[in-house]
């Protein structure tokens, strides 16, 4: 892979060496959560962060607003789980005050959205994705370790009377546990008029248990789904740095959508960038270097020299994400704390 030299010669911007430029940024608020899912921590937790090594609310918005004024123009929050930030309707409304004011989502279990939906609009958040493997209440207990579903299904019905649309459900399908009944999900779903896209599971959980053979591909949950609806392809070019290939269901309007970040990863689009809880920007999922932000930014270091460093970490950014190389290392961070 050629290199260059010199970062002065860098184009602006949070571009890298393949020329994708950097527009949505992924903002891990916490690495904490309130549900153990199997396949991605274990039933007693992972050693949290401690606090003083997250950043502050203060620190966050000046960081988040480097991003912006270089041309992120959407923030996501994650985690772990953001809505245990406790300040998180305050973070957004910061977020929102920013110039030039991004888009701002949010990925949550939904687990005490309810309460906070209409806060959260009402501070600027646009948009929710909620994540929702099974609608099955047992399954659900099995697979998050807690008997919560019914907490996840009045959260996302609070998103949608709070106007946080198109409320979307992200699901992971997974081998004999919910992958016979993806249709219940997407009819649940579809009744509800909630957008449901399934995720190829990856390999980042903490245990390190992820096998490609077990991995339930895209194919096979297209051909589960039409078993029971005819899908149309949208047209790849409606697609753009959307990883969601998605369908028509029944000749639509509703659709669904199938993200192959495994089985048809879609790197060359990729228009992403993370920060995770404790200030280190990762240009990837799969990145197994990160370059740290909260020391300089602890010692007094400008707004021009973080965006240094920022641009520097994108200017890094691999062509892929490599998982099918015979050299592939999974990154020591688990999902949890990186933010999906
Ligand atoms: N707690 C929030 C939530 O549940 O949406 C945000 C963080 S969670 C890590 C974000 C998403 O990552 C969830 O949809 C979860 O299902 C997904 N996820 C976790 N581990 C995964 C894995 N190994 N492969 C694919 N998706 C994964």
């Amino acid at each position: 892979m050629t290199r260059l030299p010199d970062p002065s010669v860098r184009p602006g911007g949070l571009v890298d060496q393949f020329g994708r430029v950097a527009r949505d940024l992924r903002v891990s608020v916490t690495d904490r959560c309130n549900l153990r899912c199997t396949y991605c921590m274990p039933a007693e937790g992972l050693p949290w962060m401690p606090r003083a090594e997250m950043l502050s609310d203060e620190e966050l918005l000046r960081v988040i607003g480097i991003f912006v004024r270089d041309g992120v123009t959407q923030v996501r929050l994650t985690g772990g789980e953001p809505l245990l930030r406790r300040s998180l309707v305050e973070l957004v409304a910061g977020i929102a005050a920013l110039e030039p004011r991004p888009k701002i989502a949010m990925t949550t279990n939904g687990v005490g959205l309810e309460r906070v939906a209409f806060g959260l609009k009402e501070a600027g958040l646009d948009r929710v994705n909620v994540s929702l493997d099974t609608i099955d209440s047992e399954t659900f207990t099995q697979l998050t370790r807690r008997d919560r579903l019914a907490d996840v299904e009045a959260g996302l019905k609070a998103a949608a009377d709070a106007g946080l649309t198109p409320v979307k459900v992200n699901a992971v399908a997974m081998r004999g546990i919910n992958d016979q009944s993806v249709a219940d999900v997407l009819a649940w779903c579809l009744e509800r008029g909630y957008e449901l896209r399934f995720i190829e599971q990856m390999p980042l959980d903490a245990q390190h248990a992820w096998d490609r053979t077990q991995m339930i591909s895209a194919d096979e949950i297209r051909e589960r789904l039409s078993e029971r609806w005819e899908l149309t392809p949208l047209p790849a070019a409606d697609r753009g740095s959307a990883p969601a290939e998605r369908f028509l269901v029944d000749g639509g309007p509703e659709t669904v959508g199938i993200i192959a970040s495994v089985s048809s990863p879609f790197c060359a689009a990729c228009d992403r960038t993370r920060l995770t809880a404790d200030g280190q920007v990762r240009n990837c999922l799969f990145s197994t270097t990160e370059t740290d932000l909260r020391g300089p930014l602890r010692e007094g270091a400008t707004d021009d020299e973080l965006l240094g460093l920022v641009r520097g970490e994108m200017w890094r950014k691999r062509r892929g994400h490599g998982i099918g190389d015979p050299d592939f290392v999974q990154p020591d961070r688990p999902m949890s704390a990186i933010g999906g």
